[in-house]
């Protein structure tokens, strides 16, 4: 795709607030791996505030010098996981979730994005999934004894990873709402990719034009007053990512585990069977945790399980380190992404723990991956086939 340097999203207020304090610095993944000031949200906002005066001084003024994005530059912007740790610490309250989302559309539409995330997009633009996988195939994993229900109190909204890849994960969540006897609906192909990946790999006007408006009709219109779901990227997308750009969903958005903790106060739901004693790490994602600030729910969902030994990995919650899988990222830096989830299992490992847990099935496969190529004796398991386990 050619260079053609589209306008600036309106930004400009955010990038001026910051007093290049540095806190956001040592808490950046990337920076943590490389080092380097470019890779850090302040090395990108000092960069973009350079364009943003389109000129380095008086004498590029007076030369007609400008300084303007380059691939350089995008490949810096890129080098993010949509963690939000930077958010969480800035000092002068930039709102960089969004931010970055912004950035990364306007490196997308300028011609700058990443060539290995062009195929993601194709692959949703033309199958409604990531993976490419036909869209055909989304509902084929609903077991036999999935009742579906016409007038459904929940749409369980599957997501992409638990349709193609992740399918215990899917089997697990209707396990959970057969068991609790729950009126439910899964909307098979009239379910579309979230977009939240996408968006995080600047993608976003097509999510909020194309994905957004068609995903909140088909949960609207099957009357249902709550999706439920056990994908973080997905809670993300509907609580987070819509809201802000004006969707609105007029429906309650639930991960399994609130759902979990309200069936059990309602005494729809108990769990019975023991887990054995599994020591387990739990790893907050952070598209679920710092994103959506939702830190309770799978820890309270967890108490309700005998014989399961959850374990903190510190630094945990609000500070928790990132499994390197979100935004794209490995496709793009794999040797970072690697770097930064094996030092995530290696926290686990130093717990004592036999297996982590996650709510976010992308952070599983990552994990996964890290795992087998470093002969960690570590499982991953989402936290939906553990709850379904001790039913
Ligand atoms: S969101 Fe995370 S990875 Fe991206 S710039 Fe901020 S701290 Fe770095
Ligand atoms: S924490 Fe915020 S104010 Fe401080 S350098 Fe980072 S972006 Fe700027």
């Amino acid at each position: 795709m050619a260079v053609r340097l589209t306008e600036a999203p309106p930004i400009q207020e955010d990038l001026h607030a910051c007093t290049m304090c540095g806190y956001c610095v040592p808490v950046c993944p990337p920076y943590r791996e490389l080092g380097f000031e470019s890779a850090a949200p302040r090395g990108k906002v000092y960069l973009m505030r350079e364009f943003d005066k389109r000129g380095l001084g008086i004498l590029d003024w007076l030369l007609g010098r400008k300084t303007a994005p380059d691939a350089e530059f995008s490949k810096a912007v890129f080098e993010c996981t949509a963690c939000g740790a930077c958010e969480n610490v800035c000092m002068a309250d930039i709102p960089f979730d969004g931010l970055w989302q912004e950035v990364k559309e306007w490196m997308v539409n300028s011609g700058l994005g990443m060539p290995e995330h062009t195929s993601v997009f194709e692959n949703v633009s033309e199958t409604h999934n990531i993976y490419g996988e036909p869209h055909q195939a989304r509902g084929g994993w609903v077991p036999k004894d999935a009742v579906q229900d016409p007038a459904p109190e929940v749409v369980y909204w599957v997501g992409c990873a638990a349709s193609y890849r992740k399918r215990r994960v899917a089997e697990s969540v209707v396990k959970i709402l057969n068991a609790a006897r729950v009126k439910y609906r899964i909307l098979g192909t009239d379910e579309w990719c979230s977009g939240a990946p996408l968006a995080n790999m600047g993608y976003g006007s097509y999510v909020k034009k194309e994905l957004m408006p068609r995903n909140i009709q088909a949960v609207a219109q099957t009357g249902a007053k709550v999706l439920v779901t056990a994908c973080s990227e997905d809670v993300r997308a509907f609580l987070v990512d819509y809201r802000h750009w004006g969707g609105n969903p007029p429906f309650s958005v639930l991960h399994i585990t609130q759902y979990v903790e309200r069936l059990v106060s309602e005494k729809r739901l108990t769990f019975t069977k023991p887990l054995q004693g599994l020591k387990a790490a739990f790893h907050d994602s952070c598209a679920q945790g710092r994103v959506t600030g939702m830190y309770d729910a799978p820890r309270n969902a967890m108490k309700f399980l005998k014989g399961l030994v959850p374990l903190e990995m510190f630094p945990n919650k609000a500070e928790a380190h990132c499994s390197g899988a979100g935004a794209g990222f490995p496709l793009v830096f794999p040797n970072q992404a690697n770097s930064i989830g094996s030092k995530r299992l290696q926290n686990a490992l130093e717990l004592g723990a036999s297996a982590v847990i996650t709510t976010c099935p992308h952070a599983a496969m990552h994990f996964e991956q890290v795992a087998a190529r470093q002969n960690m004796p570590l499982q991953t398991l989402d936290i939906a086939e553990v709850l379904a386990q001790a039913l």
